[in-house]
């Protein structure tokens, strides 16, 4: 088969970072998740906490997903907590193109080390 005409890889960013494919900072992992400092930090402290199973949005999770997304939830607790920002961190999913999403795998954003504002959730 000529290059042309191989499928197109489906794998995520993420997924080949998961893979050791691309290489990226691990903070974390385990069986279930893998934690990476942002390649493009917005605060201070910016990790990304992403599901091994490349669910695209969170609006794509279903009910089998729930154990998964329970999971991020805690880890994201132990992560800050890691990281020495458990007093003061925002966790941020965003879903969807116009919601400022650019890679389709589900990922929280963990940012912390910085005063954010009460008034709005803009970074
Ligand atoms: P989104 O915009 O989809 O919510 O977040 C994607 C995040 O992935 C962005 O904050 C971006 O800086 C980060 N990112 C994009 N490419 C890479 C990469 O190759 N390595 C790492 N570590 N982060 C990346």
């Amino acid at each position: 088969m000529s290059e042309e005409t191989l499928p197109m890889s489906e794998e995520t960013l993420f997924t080949k970072i998961i893979n050791g494919d691309i290489p990226a900072e691990r903070i974390y992992e385990d069986e279930v998740c893998i934690c990476i400092k942002d390649i493009s930090p917005q605060a201070p402290t910016h990790v990304l906490l992403i599901p091994r199973k490349p669910i695209p949005r969170l609006a794509d999770a279903t009910a089998e997903d729930q154990v998964i997304l329970g999971h991020l939830m805690v880890k994201a607790g132990e992560i800050a907590r890691l990281l020495g920002v458990d007093e003061a961190f925002r966790l941020v999913v965003n879903n969807g193109a116009d919601a400022g999403q650019t890679v389709f795998h589900l990922h929280l954003h963990i940012l912390g080390n910085k005063t954010f504002s009460e008034q709005g959730l803009g970074l």
